[in-house]
């Protein structure tokens, strides 16, 4: 594989941290530029930045100037990965397609378009396929792709298995989000130290659909959604990192007991296996029998963070079956999944 140079929209944010962090040391990718507002374009990156990371600030980076997120001036990379806040995402994001350089965005603005992958690369790799109806440029060399929210990730991840073994029905379910999810600084001390945050604004509609269109199936150029209601309820708790999940879900056809369900789960074998993709986890899915498990302070980091735990699968009293989902929301769920949908395009030759 031959390596890229990479530009970083929204890099002084929390998941552009994040993929600085990841991208330390990357086979394939090199950060060769960084992009955030006007604010602080013109700034070295050290001394604009609060780094929030666990590990240090590398100078090859802190001694980088920050551009402006214009094609124009950020115009030494291969692609892009974008962390914008979504506020600004649709029009820099669009702007960069255009101008030939593809886009990996953790952003939500373009998740819904019909003709974006919503991608998680071991549940719907063939999305991809999407990228030849977007007409950003006439040759395609500028497409966007998206990764999904926070949550919808393993999510996605947990219940794929089951949606093609059982078909599901319906899902009703509760998240404990970490407030890292909510960026830099995100929530008030005042509201979230000993305390739980029984809403989190605009997070419901997105677990209502997304997983929708990643569990559904492309069928002449389009993706037919998957069919069935999520019910959610979106909280903040006090963790700093790892989204837990508690999950009920009705099946079109009811497992025959939660231990087959969880043979279902266990045997799960990821697609990615042959690619050899620098951040695959070799395990994405892992089933924990003790049920103390998962914790978010225990597992969120496992395999880099990139494996989703799933956890206490029960036969439920009130529709089929129960389980606790946790993933990494700032690795698994954003700036890794990036990654790993970035390594996925470059491995099918989409980066040109
Ligand atoms: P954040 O910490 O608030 O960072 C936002 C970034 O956008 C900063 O780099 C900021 O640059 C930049 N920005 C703001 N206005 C801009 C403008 N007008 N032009 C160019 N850049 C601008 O947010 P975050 O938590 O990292 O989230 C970034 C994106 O990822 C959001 O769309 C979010 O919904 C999504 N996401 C976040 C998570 C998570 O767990 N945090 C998970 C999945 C997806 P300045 O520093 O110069 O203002």
């Amino acid at each position: 594989m031959r390596t890229f140079n990479v530009g970083i929209l929204g890099a002084t944010g929390a998941v552009g941290q994040k993929f600085i962090h990841l991208l330390q040391g990357h086979p394939w990718f090199h950060i060769a530029q960084l992009g955030a507002s006007e604010r602080s374009a013109g700034k070295r990156y050290g001394d604009t930045v609060t780094w929030i990371e666990p590990v240090d600030l590398p100078d090859a980076i802190a001694n980088q100037t920050i551009q402006s997120c214009r094609p124009e001036v950020m115009n030494e990379v291969d692609f892009v990965f974008s962390g914008l806040d979504s506020g600004v995402a649709t029009e820099i994001e669009q702007s960069f397609a255009e101008a030939g350089i593809p886009v990996i965005s953790n952003a939500k603005n373009y998740r819904q378009h019909d003709s974006v992958p919503l991608l998680v690369p071991e549940v719907n790799a063939d999305h991809i396929g999407l990228i030849a109806q977007q007409k950003f440029t006439d040759d395609h060399s500028g497409f966007i792709v998206t990764n999904p929210n926070c949550v919808c990730i393993p999510l996605s991840m947990a219940l794929a298995p089951l949606h093609r073994r059982y078909g599901i029905a319906s899902v009703v379910m509760t998240t404990l989000q970490a407030i890292s999810g909510g960026g830099y600084p995100g929530v008030p001390g005042m509201d979230i130290t000993a305390n739980i945050m029984p809403y989190i604004d605009g997070e419901e509609p997105k677990i209502g659909l997304e997983p929708l269109k990643i569990l559904g199936e492309l069928k002449n150029g389009t993706v037919q959604f998957a069919d069935f209601p999520v019910e959610a309820t979106a909280t903040r708790v006090p963790t700093v990192e790892g989204h837990l999940l508690s999950v009920t879900v009705s099946f079109e056809e009811k497992p025959a007991s939660a231990d087959e369900a969880k043979k279902v789960i266990r045997d799960w074998q990821s697609p990615l296996e042959d690619l050899d993709l620098p951040s695959a986890p070799k395990q994405p899915l892992r089933l924990y029998e003790n049920p103390r498990f998962p914790q978010p302070r225990l597992h969120s980091y496992q395999e880099g963070g990139m494996q989703v735990s799933v956890g206490r699968v029960r036969e439920a009293e009130v529709m089929d079956l129960s389980m606790m989902v946790l993933g990494h929301n700032t690795v698994r769920g954003a700036a890794g999944c990036s990654i790993l949908n970035a390594e996925l395009l470059a491995r099918k030759g989409y980066f040109s």
